[in-house]
């Protein structure tokens, strides 16, 4: 079986079951020591009426606060738009991390799950949300053991009405991680894309308007209200603002997470946090943004790491997943991988998806590529499919013919046309 899937599924199914992804107990941060640094005095300010929405927005937009599960959508400007809707409208916390190569959330709810949990009800409270849905992934087993806690601690201390978070068990689909798809799971479907128009702040879950927010969004909500939204502003390089939180893997050094000035480089991320390179490896390639966001030659490390940055190269930087490559690195192999991987994630529902990422997976096979084949192809699927995973999952293709050409050459790959 050419895929991955089905022997990698039961290995990390069995790892899941003996609970191997934490042999030790997670040692969290605790509701009396959260509260001890100033945690939920934003979240009691809100409900006194000491804050107001508009000061909050404000606050967000001036901190240039951006939608960080990938797409960088103004923060302010979602919950803005929630709000033009009439009730009763719901919360839902997005906590899938399905992308390849993205631990970041899992990071912070590891270690703050409080301050994460205070900015989620902040979220729910500015758009007035029925409830908070929380859509946590199964393959985090021991952050539901956690988040359960933490929301126990939470009610035990009259922070929030029980019940009014509601955790919800994702079942390993990474098309879940796409918002109206986790909207359907939430509602006990399939969990298949919407089309759009309408969108999920309008009609959401439960056919109710509905604010969806990834875990590190709002994370730094109650933060950016203590610090003051300058502390956030100021930071930045390259002409970007902000800080990012980059999950770093591959073959540097030190892998991780680090938080980073937004428009850092991949130079200066690698020699700066990571460490550097692994000894005896050289640069190659990286992947600024998971499985999706495409591959970038050496070349190009100098390019600023952020939103709205790398779409003139064909790629997108998502949750800053940067995975590192050396030229110890097999590129047909890599490519390979990622279609075979969003060929078993596809939800099915539409053709240009569907059959083109296993059609790709075919022209892949041998040693001579058809350029124009898999250009033609690619368009089909960027043009006509209905989610994100169809439309991206031709980027490492493309990357490659644009900038490998003589990488793949040497790998005796011969891409004709
Ligand atoms: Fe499903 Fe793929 Fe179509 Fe998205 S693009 S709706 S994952 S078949």
């Amino acid at each position: 079986h050419r895929h991955l899937g089905r022997a990698d599924a039961a290995r990390v199914r069995a790892a899941i079951e003996a609970d191997e992804t934490h042999p030790e107990p997670i040692d969290w941060q605790r509701l009396d020591a959260y509260r001890c640094e100033g945690g939920f005095e934003l979240l009691q300010a809100c409900h006194d009426g000491e804050v107001t929405v508009e000061a909050l927005m404000e606050a967000m937009q001036q901190a240039n606060l951006r939608g960080l599960g990938g797409a960088g959508f103004p923060t302010f400007k979602k919950w803005y738009f929630v709000r033009q809707e009439a009730g009763p409208r719901y919360c839902a916390i997005n906590a899938d991390e399905g992308e390849p190569g993205t631990f970041k959330d899992r990071y912070y709810l590891e270690r703050a799950p409080h301050r994460f949990l205070e900015g989620a009800l902040v979220s729910a409270w500015a758009v007035e949300a029925e409830a908070l849905y929380i859509y946590l992934r199964d393959e985090y087993p021991g952050l539901h053991a956690v988040l359960h806690e933490a929301i126990a601690e939470l009610e035990a201390a009259g922070l929030v009405a029980p019940g009014y978070i509601v955790m919800r068990r994702g079942a390993g689909a990474y098309i879940c991680g796409e918002e109206s798809a986790m909207i359907e799971s939430l509602e006990g479907k399939p969990g298949k894309p919407r089309h759009r128009p309408p969108f999920v702040a309008q009609k959401g879950l439960f056919d109710r308007p509905t604010l969806v927010n990834n875990v590190e969004t709002v994370y730094w909500i109650p933060l950016i209200w203590q610090r003051g939204a300058e502390a956030f502003s100021s930071q930045g390089r390259h002409g970007r603002v902000g800080l990012r939180s980059f999950s770093v893997s591959g073959r540097v050094k030190r892998p991780g997470v680090y938080l980073a000035p937004a428009g850092i480089t991949l130079n200066e991320l690698i020699e700066e946090h990571c460490g550097g390179m692994v000894e005896g490896h050289r640069l190659a390639a990286y992947l600024p943004g998971g499985a999706s966001g495409g591959i970038l030659p050496a070349s190009k490390a100098d390019i600023p790491l952020d939103f709205d940055t790398l779409q003139e190269h064909g790629c997108f930087i998502g949750s800053a997943a940067v995975m590192v490559l050396s030229d110890q690195d097999d590129l047909r192999a890599v490519a390979t991988n990622l279609l075979a991987f969003f060929a078993d994630e596809s939800c099915g529902q539409c053709t240009p998806c569907r059959v083109g990422t296993e059609k790709m997976l075919t022209l892949l096979e041998g040693d001579e590529w058809d350029a124009e084949t898999l250009t033609r192809l690619s368009q089909v699927m960027m043009d006509a499919s209905i989610c994100g995973l169809g439309q991206a999952a031709p980027n490492p293709v493309l990357g490659l013919l644009k900038d490998f050409r003589g990488e793949l050459a040497a790998q005796n790959v011969i891409v004709k046309g």
